[in-house]
């Protein structure tokens, strides 16, 4: 997971929330500055912090009083959960730039064209977005228009190879528009949906650097401009999006390296201060190490609070591969329905897939305990879930979980009852393990009816989008 300190830092921020027992102006103000100083450590600009702090304060205010008013109560658990409302809207404002990304549709050649400074990442995030873009069911290609670089040509083409990515180059065409042009013609003519130009990152003069982009721009007439940038700089990254922005238009920013480094907070914010939208993050050197971003999952994830959306985006692409059980899938959400034989599977999907411990960081109720944990050991995790569900009976696997609680006079949970107990048994596993497994099923499940909802009020069938 990205960020990993910064979120630590801010859950354990709304932990001693959790903690107090009333909620009055000291408890609210030590919150504060524990997340200011939290933001400012993953160098968020010091501006940006401040008028976070003025926003976080006015709106816990606003949102008590208009509680106290409203004529219930205020219980101090209300207290808390209003307070950790204002700083996750709070959050998700200084992270969200407010604009829409362009959306790659299918049935026309998608140009993308990648700009940044050499060694931003460039290059390696331009096969991970063909990888991507192949998942979702495009038919993609690399266009390597860097001819500034020795090396860039091959790197791209092993890059390629290796994620079986038709791609076009030149050893011997040493003027990039040329190549770009040509790159971009044949693809359009193959009919391929998504076309990526990678481009060089540096020249003698930066001027010549800005005059290429130009160029290659004209020629190929991108439907999205994409600037790569390493999270590295931290807050300066608003400086150098909008010199870039200067000469090439982009309309979206990845920002990569997120893995590594502290400042990423900073980067984030910063280019969010530019309105431009940020698509994804670029969280290691390997292919999947791509992380589609958003406003909110990504500070839901940061809190460890999950990411639902992304986990489904995950199940959806490895569907794709597989037509038929993506079709029951999406005939499951259309009704509503996703039972605890529906997660099994998922879950078992998921071992396949790869970088484990970044993928259990979405579901909710994992998020924290994945921090820092090795793709072994999410793995050992991952199949003590399904222990767990192998040890129930058909009854159970096709309920929504709620057979394994007792239940009031209200019919409310109250508890585990007996076959919670007999599964952990039978498991090998602990009675906490099968509630934990439980309430992420339910929240999974949660999940699953609010996305079939959403399917059938758009009557848009298709929910790998
Ligand atoms: P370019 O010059 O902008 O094309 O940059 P490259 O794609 O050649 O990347 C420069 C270096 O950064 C390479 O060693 C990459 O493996 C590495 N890199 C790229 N993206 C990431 C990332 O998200 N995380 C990490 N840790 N390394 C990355």
């Amino acid at each position: 997971m990205v960020l990993a300190d910064l979120g630590k830092r801010l859950n354990n921020a709304l932990g001693q929330l959790s903690k107090a027992s009333v909620v009055d102006d000291e408890v609210i103000e030590a919150l504060v500055k524990e997340l200011v100083s939290a933001l400012l450590e993953a160098d968020v600009n010091v501006k940006l912090v401040a008028s976070l702090r003025t926003k976080i304060r006015a709106r816990v205010k606003k949102s008590l009083e208009e509680a106290e008013t409203s004529g219930q109560g205020l219980r101090e658990s209300n207290k808390k959960q209003i307070v950790q409302k204002a700083v996750f809207d709070e959050l998700v404002a200084m992270v969200d730039p407010g604009t829409e990304p362009y959306k790659p549709v299918k049935g026309k050649s998608n140009v993308l064209m990648a700009v940044g400074i050499q060694g931003a990442g460039k290059t390696t995030t331009c096969t991970k977005l063909a990888v991507h873009y192949q998942r979702k069911g495009f038919r993609t290609c690399l266009v390597c228009a860097d001819t500034f670089r020795a090396g860039a040509f091959d790197q791209l083409k092993q890059n390629a190879t290796k994620a079986k990515i038709p791609f076009y180059g030149s050893y011997t065409e040493t003027d990039p528009v040329a190549i770009a042009s040509m790159g971009v013609e044949k693809f359009r003519k193959e009919r391929f949906d998504v076309i990526i130009v990678d481009t060089s990152g540096r020249h003698k003069q930066e001027s010549e650097l800005f005059e290429e982009m130009v160029n290659i721009g004209n020629a190929v007439k991108p439907d999205m401009t994409i600037m790569v940038l390493d999270a590295s700089i931290g807050q300066a990254a608003e400086g150098q999006s909008r010199a870039f922005k200067e000469s090439s238009n982009f309309g979206a920013i990845i920002v990569t390296k997120l893995d590594g480094h502290a400042k990423g907070g900073g980067a984030i914010s910063a280019v969010a201060a530019t309105k431009t939208p940020i698509i994804f993050l670029g969280t290691g050197e390997h292919l999947n190490d791509l992380e589609r971003f958003a406003p909110q999952p990504f500070i839901s994830k940061l809190l460890g609070m999950g990411d639902m959306q992304g986990l489904f985006e995950h199940m959806q692409d490895v569907a794709m591969a597989n037509p038929d059980k993506q079709k029951a899938m999406a005939k499951k959400l259309e009704e509503g329905k996703f039972a605890l034989r529906d997660w099994r599977e998922q879950l078992s999907t998921l071992m396949n897939m790869g970088s484990l411990s970044k993928i259990m960081s979405s579901i909710p109720g994992l998020s924290g305990a994945m921090e820092g944990v090795s793709d072994e050991d999410a793995g050992s995790k991952l199949k003590r879930m399904i222990f767990i569900m192998d040890s129930m009976d058909n009854t159970e696997l096709d309920s929504d979980g709620l057979i394994f609680m007792k239940m009031d006079s209200e019919g409310l949970p109250t508890g585990l009852n007996k076959r919670a107990f007999r599964v952990a048994r039978g498991s090998g596993t602990s009675v906490k393990e099968v509630e934990e497994m439980l309430t992420q099923a339910r929240a999974m499940s949660g999940f699953a009816k609010m996305a079939g909802g959403m399917a059938n009020a758009s009557k848009e069938k298709d929910w790998t989008k």
